[in-house]
């Protein structure tokens, strides 16, 4: 048997079934067999491409956008250029090259990547080898300086909590063991029905609602630190404008949709980002934030149809593929409408490139 699940059915056979958070964060971050923990996820043998991957074109984009902010917050020096879950550091790579054409940029930035994983820090410290940047692990290393922040797909990697409706109230899905596997399970504890919020009260038997705590805080985290020392952060990632129902816990292996209990560290995990709890939050920490856009809208505001044509011009027998690559990362039927951008960033900012005030 796959040795994480062996580990999780042990842990549930001594302390009983653990709640949904609790399994995705055991199966990504376990420090032995968790899935970011030994697994490469974006390399050619992976199981999920991410846009960066795809093509150089969208952190070039992203880059652009940084300096322009950078520029229009009146040059601070020093100021943090940072990356959190920077996956291959393909996006990192991509922004510090578009980034050179403002010297004065990258002479004033600390380029800081935070990353859990040690095999990905790894292929990161190879990607970007001959690079000035360094590895802080966490918020609290990164001192009084603007911070200006990516964070592309790593929302969603980050465990959140699922409530379950009965005639009773509002039950936390768990997982528990049967037999040699592991399966959903809801307690008989519950919470009364104005446990959820407002909208969702009245929820016929068996709605699912979801609780990204630990992207809250997260978002807390960024936005505090946007507040009281300037700067912006871009989150994109795939997601929602809540409070909604659904239940969008979701497993990916190999570029197929998995069963999220059946190989726990084998596939990927992910919940859908609620952009409208993730904005609430950042404002409540004193930011302001602009969007969510849709990441067709914000790309296409930013010039990449023009890079497009340069890059085809300079590369004809590449057209084709460059072509393709734009349409996955800005068409409709795409990741260009399912994906979202949103910014955060201090009140004193003017307007920001590529998002509607
Ligand atoms: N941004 C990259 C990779 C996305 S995959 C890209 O677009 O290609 C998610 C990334 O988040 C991985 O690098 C993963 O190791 C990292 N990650 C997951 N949980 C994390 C945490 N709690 N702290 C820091 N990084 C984390």
């Amino acid at each position: 048997m796959n040795p994480l699940k062996a580990k999780i059915l042990r842990l549930v056979e001594s302390v009983g079934p653990i709640g949904v958070a609790e399994y995705m964060r055991i199966a990504l971050m376990d420090p032995e067999h968790g899935y970011y923990m030994r697994k490469d996820p974006l390399g050619a043998s992976g199981d999920f491409v991410t846009a960066p991957e795809i093509s150089q074109m969208f952190g070039e984009m992203m880059g652009l956008f940084f300096v322009q902010a950078w520029e229009d917050r009146g040059r601070p020096k020093p100021f943090y250029f940072a990356e959190i879950g920077p996956g291959r550091g393909t996006l990192m790579t991509d922004m510090l090259r578009a980034a050179k054409l403002r010297p004065e940029f990258l002479a004033a930035a600390e380029v800081s990547l935070i990353e859990e994983s040690p095999a990905l820090r790894a292929i990161q410290e190879k990607t970007l080898s001959g690079a000035r940047v360094r590895w802080v692990s966490g918020f609290e290393e990164l001192g009084g300086a603007p911070l200006f922040l990516a964070a592309n797909e790593f929302l969603d990697a980050l465990p959140a909590h699922q409530f379950v409706k009965s005639s009773r109230g509002w039950h936390a899905r768990m997982v528990a063991k049967r037999g040699d596997g592991l399966v959903f399970a809801l307690p008989e504890a519950c919470e009364p029905d104005s446990f959820a919020p407002p909208p969702l009260r009245g929820a016929p038997e068996g709605s699912i609602w979801e609780s990204g705590t630990e992207a809250i805080a997260a978002m807390r985290t960024i936005a505090g630190k946007i507040a009281d020392h300037g700067g912006v952060a871009l989150v994109i990632d795939y997601g929602y404008s809540g409070p909604a129902f659904g239940d969008t816990f979701q497993a990916v292996k190999a570029h197929r949709y998995a069963d999220p209990l059946a190989e726990p560290g084998e596939a990927d995990l992910t919940f859908h980002v609620d952009f409208a709890a993730l904005a609430e939050a950042a404002r409540e920490s004193g930011a302001y934030v602009y969007g969510p856009v849709t990441q067709g809208a914000f790309l296409s505001e930013l010039g990449i149809g023009l890079r497009a044509e340069r890059l085809k011009r300079a590369n004809p027998e590449r057209a084709n593929e460059i072509d393709a690559a734009l349409h996955r990362l800005s068409g409709k039927d795409q990741m260009g409408a399912l994906f979202k951008v949103m910014a955060i960033c201090n009140p004193s900012l003017p307007t920001l490139p590529g998002l509607p005030c």
